[in-house]
């Protein structure tokens, strides 16, 4: 087998192999890692190496902490956590139909190519854990406004969007003009109802949902390096420098192998990187943790 941990300490920090993470991966998933992976991946992923020529910005120690290995891997593109729906169903009942600050969803819409991802974290406890992850691939806006009313429907008006560009503005404006039946899964415009052939459909509620409590955040170059500094931020919440086998971060995933990935070859330079994911739930923790607090300081968790 190929020696993957090659010898060049000038550029390797060392901040913990999973071989003696605390949280138990088992043994044969990280053997089955190292071989199924890329020497690069299996430096960050498995023996938590920083390469830091490369400027990477999340350190292994950093993923690894966020990723809740007591759940399944996710290799689609949906998963909502057991019984979310309905938790967050009592939630607003008991609380008076009343959503409050609990739930917030992060939404990257895919442009031309890539994907449009929405991730949900429920904020009520830190660290605050994903409760719904969905990835659409090119489908027609229709569909993806129909998907943004389904996560209002079950998680809530906490909705923060990338929207910027032109075609930023345009979603905005439809979701500020538009509702949600839930019954039928469509979106109309204010005022509208359900039909089909001409007739009225049955089944609507009295009341559709409102899309337009969605925020937009516009992505520059400065605001999208503030969005990722905060991810950054929330992922090394209440690191201990002097007690490195501490839990630390103040958010939670399911091994979402997308996610994993895209986070772990994150460079500041992203134009050739798949970053939907990565993007989506740094818009949820910016809308949804807001005193994660720390410094950011070099060789320590954190990269460049
Ligand atoms: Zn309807």
């Amino acid at each position: 087998m190929t020696d993957y941990t090659v010898s060049r300490p000038e550029y390797y920090v060392q901040t913990g192999s999973m071989f003696e993470n605390p949280h138990g991966v088992p043994h044969d998933e990280i053997i089955r890692m190292i071989l199924e992976n890329p020497p690069e991946v299996t430096a960050q992923t498995v023996f938590g190496k920083y390469v830091e020529s490369s400027g990477l910005v999340f350190t292994g120690e950093l993923i690894q902490q966020a990723i809740d290995r007591s759940l399944p891997r996710v290799l689609g593109n949906y998963w909502v956590a057991d019984n979310a729906e309905r938790d967050a169903r009592e939630y607003y009942i008991a609380n008076g139909d009343f959503w409050g600050p609990r739930y917030h969803t992060g939404i990257d819409f895919g442009r031309q190519t890539d994907f449009t991802v929405i991730t949900t974290l429920d904020c009520w406890v830190m660290p605050a854990r994903m409760v719904y992850y969905k990835r659409l691939n090119r489908v027609p806006w229709e569909a993806i406004y129909a998907e943004v009313g389904k996560v209002r429907t079950l998680f809530g008006e906490n909705i923060l969007c990338d929207s910027s560009g032109p075609a930023g503005d345009v979603i905005m404006d439809a979701l500020g003009s538009r509702v949600y039946c839930p019954t039928h899964h469509r979106t109309l415009e204010v005022g509208q109802r359900c039909m089909r052939d001409g007739k009225f459909r049955t089944g609507c509620p009295n009341d559709y949902i409102p899309l337009s409590s969605a925020d937009g955040y516009v992505f520059t170059n400065l605001s999208k390096k503030e969005l990722v500094d905060n991810l950054r931020v929330v992922l090394s919440a209440t690191y201990d420098a002097g007690d490195s086998t501490k839990d630390f971060g103040y958010v939670r995933v399911p091994p979402i192998v997308q996610l994993e990935e895209e986070l772990s070859f994150y460079t500041w330079d992203d134009k050739r990187l798949m970053t939907d994911c990565l993007f989506s739930l740094a818009l949820a923790c910016w809308s949804g943790i807001e005193e994660a607090t720390g410094n950011v300081y070099e060789g320590s968790v954190y990269g460049s």
